[in-house]
This record gives structure tokens, sequence and C-alpha cells, in this order.
């Protein structure tokens, strides 16, 4: 569970509703109860040095440092982790790179805990006054990646924290990033659970760190361990999967303009297996594309294919709806055994 004031939430659903078309994010500071539940009482705006694009956000190590000291000083709060968005890129849960993140973060600052939240548009909008979708995580073992099924629940009203601040003379002063949203702002969202995905993703946990595959250059470490434990019932076994091999020749050719050298392709089960997400980026983070690879009773099709530059606005939909891309029938075997409902 992660709750969260209410002025907290609106403050960072503004923040996103305001960039459709890149990442942002900031900080969330707040408290842990005795049961390891966070509850946030500020989300800050990026700060001044935060580096956005269409594939990446990082907040402003040296403001959110500055924050944390002072709210630690003046309230006893701390950091509890960052929150992000994805606007309309297509990826609706957190990344492998994400993740990563908080594993080097927590190990940097040893602590044992820490959460994320991810805001973005819901369905394909990117139109302004779009739905916007809020999805909380929380690691019960934040060196080792490991995530608990996570609610949100919304705390009615002003955060007491933001309250002295604004008691004190106002935030906008303060720093832009700790901007409240406007009284008058009220744009639709919903908050998903991360509960089914991730109680899912946990079951999956071996095999997607068996799919976890760095295509086109380095293989990471992890993708070494090649063991059959957890694999579903008449799958392939992953280590008889050539990856890199069928991806290079069968899915790489779909990414027309695409730079290709020193691409980076993770592949990981979503939707409680169905379907594989298949992130696609360049080394430089120029470019990301993701493509969503499924089953459909036939043939191996890709049937989402979205992607974003860093130095273009907006994200392209390459698939239109209900027309799914065939994939080579070579491919057929391994997304079949990869992607069959358990
Ligand atoms: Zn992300």
């Amino acid at each position: 569970m992660l709750r969260i004031y209410a002025s907290e939430l609106r403050a960072l659903l503004h923040e996103t509703s305001e960039y459709p078309q890149i990442e942002t994010g900031g900080s969330l500071l707040g408290l842990w109860s005795v049961n390891g539940n966070p509850t946030v009482f500020l989300a800050t705006r990026p700060g001044p040095g935060s580096q956005r694009s269409a594939t990446h956000f990082v907040q402003d190590a040296a403001f959110h440092n500055q924050v944390e000291r002072r709210l630690l000083e003046s309230d006893g709060i701390q950091s509890l982790g960052l929150w992000h968005s994805h606007h309309s890129l297509g990826l609706h849960e957190l990344s492998g790179g994400d993740r990563r993140r908080t594993q080097d973060a927590a190990r940097r600052s040893r602590r044992a805990r820490s959460c994320d939240l991810l805001t973005y548009f819901s369905g394909s909008s990117t139109q302004a006054g779009g739905e916007i979708s809020v999805k909380p995580y929380v690691y019960t073992d934040a060196a080792a990646g490991v995530l608990a099924p996570t609610q949100l629940v919304v705390l009615d009203g002003m955060s007491p924290i933001r309250a002295a601040m604004l008691r004190a003379g106002g935030d906008a002063h303060l720093s832009p990033a700790l901007r409240g949203a406007p009284d008058t702002w009220a744009g639709p969202w919903r908050s998903a659970d991360s509960t089914a995905a991730l109680a899912a993703q946990e079951e999956d946990q071996p095999v997607q760190e068996r799919h976890r595959r760095s295509l086109f250059g380095r293989r990471p470490k992890e993708a070494t361990v090649e063991t059959s434990a957890g694999a579903p019932a008449g799958a392939p076994a992953a280590n008889s999967v050539e990856w890199e091999e069928l991806l290079e020749r069968h899915v790489a050719p779909l990414l027309g303009g695409v730079d290709q050298a020193g691409l980076e392709c993770e592949a990981e089960p979503i939707a409680e297996g169905r379907a594989l997400q298949v992130l696609l980026r360049t080394k430089t983070r120029t470019a990301t594309r993701v493509l969503y690879v499924a089953w459909d009773g036939r043939q191996a099709v890709v049937f989402r294919d979205t992607g974003a530059w860093a130095n273009r606005t907006e994200s392209v939909e390459y698939v239109r709806e209900n027309e799914a891309i065939a994939l080579p029938r070579a491919l057929d075997g391994a997304i079949r055994g990869l992607t069959t409902a358990r």
C-alpha cells in the first residue's frame, strides 16, 4: 500500500498533464509505517537541473538532496523514492532500466526500502485534459529489486508539510519545483494497482531474468543465469531460444530509421505471461521502441508498437488499433511457447 495526500497526488498529476510528450517526474518524501508502507507527504516537480526527454527522466540530484536535508531537519521526513511519467510512450509498467536505477540507488544509499510512482496517459490519449493513470510500486528489498503488490490510498486534503510551507510564506518563492496543482485544476485520473501485474511478475521472476537479453551489444550479467526452474509448462527452455539471432534477424528490420548500432533489447513477459513487451533502445538513450508481441492463436504478431525519440517531441504509434502485424513464421515457436497464458 502506498498512501499519498491528495494535494501531492494533484501536484504530480498536474505536472504529468503539462508534458504529454516527454517524461517528467520528481521526488517523493515522507515516512514509512511500521508495516513498511510509505506515506507521501511531499511530491515535488523536477528540480532545475533535471534531465527530461521523450525517453528518460533524471531528477536533479542536488535539488533532491537539498529538499531531503531540509525536510529531515524541519519535519523529520526523508526521501521515499521518485515518481516519473511515461506520458504516451506505451509503457504502462516500470521499465527494466527504472528498476535497475532504484536498485543502484538503494545499494549506494544503503536504504532497504524504496517506492516508485508511475504516471501515464490512459489508453493512447495524449490530448490535453486526457485521463492519467497512476500506478504505485513498493520495494520490500530495494537493493535486490523485490517488489510487493501495491495499492494506492489517497489521504484527503492538504499534506501537513505543504500546509506548513504555505504558512511559511507560499511555496512559489522557494522553488517552482515545489508548486502544488492550481486550485482550479481537476484533470481526470484513475489509480491502477500494481497488485495483479506484480503478483504475476513475482511468479515470473526467474523466467523474466532469463529472457532479459542485451541484444546487439554486451549481455547484462544476469542473462548468463540459465536454469529452467519456473519455466511455464510446455515452454521451450529459455536457453534454447536464440533471442539475439531471432530478434536481430526478424525484429530489427522492422525498425526503419533507428540506428541499430549498439541497440539494446529487453524482452519481459507481461499480462500474466500472455504477451511479451520488447523494449528496444539505442545505447545513447536517444530512441526507444516498445513492441508488444503475442501469439494470436494462429501466428506471432506485434499488436502494439510505439516509439519515441529524445530529439522529437511526439511519440509515434506504428500499429493501428486492430491491425496487428504478423511476425516472420520463424518466430512462431518461440513466441507461442513464451506467451501462452498459464
Ligand atoms: Zn520509466
